[in-house]
């Protein structure tokens, strides 16, 4: 199901300005698709006949509903649903043009080949692609060869419904052999606030945070640089010597002591440092 389609004579129509009974195209397959609308229902689109090739098509109520969610967050008028890229032959989920960034949400199972085509036609653009990933089917115990491929890419996780609630997240992960081992806890963010990194920094876990790299307020990173700028960086120290000292007896035993430690000093103190301060600043 989608939320776009073109008219007979080819013009960009949305569901809820289409009419019932009335031939509409798909804007990627160029199939023929119908409106179909309810009480209780998004008015959206479908294929006449089922299209598997079609990403379109594949859409759940869900994935509409997460499209809407973005759109809402972002300045009104900025972001577009199904924005169509005629020379890639690519249909954005929304697209900030203002921002040059594309968010495509992913349900439904992709190859890290499609996800590698996809970031790079929209880099061929000028745009960057930021992933939107379903969370009842990634962020699992093994790690998708999508996420694997998109690890150095801006990508976060989704627990939307199809009634509209849930929220987009970051979550770090320790990883071994291809599997997350420990979670942090999830950080909602603020995808109206998209930023770049200015000034090198050491890995963040599995990811590596290059020069230029776009995140956003809330996620990981944004709680890392909040905590490294907001103290000195001898009490940074010793706050860590202290931490990993005390943690030191409850080192869970299949994570190699480098490992555990830099985990300990640069990810689990500074972001649960942050956690802390955003909960005593939220009593207060
Ligand atoms: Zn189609």
């Amino acid at each position: 199901m989608q939320l776009c389609a073109l008219d007979l004579n080819e013009r960009l129509t949305f569901a809820r300005e289409a009419r019932k009974h009335q031939d509409y195209f798909c804007l990627e397959c160029h199939r023929s698709v119908r409106l179909r609308k309810g009480l209780h229902r998004q008015p959206h689109y479908y294929h006449t006949s089922p299209n598997r090739e079609c990403r379109q098509d594949g859409k759940g109520m869900a994935h509409l509903v997460t499209q809407y969610f973005i759109r809402d967050l972002l300045p009104d008028g900025e972001a577009h649903l199904e924005h169509r890229f005629q020379s890639i032959n690519r249909v954005a989920d929304v697209a900030w043009l203002p921002q040059k960034l594309i968010f495509e949400i992913q349900y439904s199972p992709i190859t890290a080949k499609e996800v590698e085509s996809r970031n790079k036609d929209y880099a061929s653009l000028g745009y960057q692609v930021v992933w939107i990933l379903f969370d009842g089917r990634y962020n699992q115990k093994r790690i998708s060869s999508a996420e694997d491929v998109l690890k150095d890419s801006p990508y976060y996780f989704t627990n939307m419904t199809d009634g509209g609630e849930g929220i987009i997240y970051d979550q770090l992960a320790i990883v071994e052999s291809g599997k997350r081992v420990d979670s942090l806890p999830k950080l909602e963010i603020d995808i109206s606030c998209p930023e770049y990194i200015k000034e090198k920094l050491p890995k963040l876990l599995w990811r590596q945070i290059k020069i230029g790299a776009l995140y956003f307020k809330g996620d990981c990173i944004y709680n890392y640089l909040q905590y490294t700028q907001s103290i000195n960086q001898t009490d940074f120290h010793i706050t860590f010597s202290r931490l990993i000292a005390s943690q030191n007896h409850s080192k869970p035993t299949s994570l190699s002591q480098t490992i555990y430690s830099y985990f300990q000093s640069w990810i689990v103190v500074p972001y649960h440092a942050v956690l802390r301060l955003l909960v005593e600043r939220a009593s207060q």
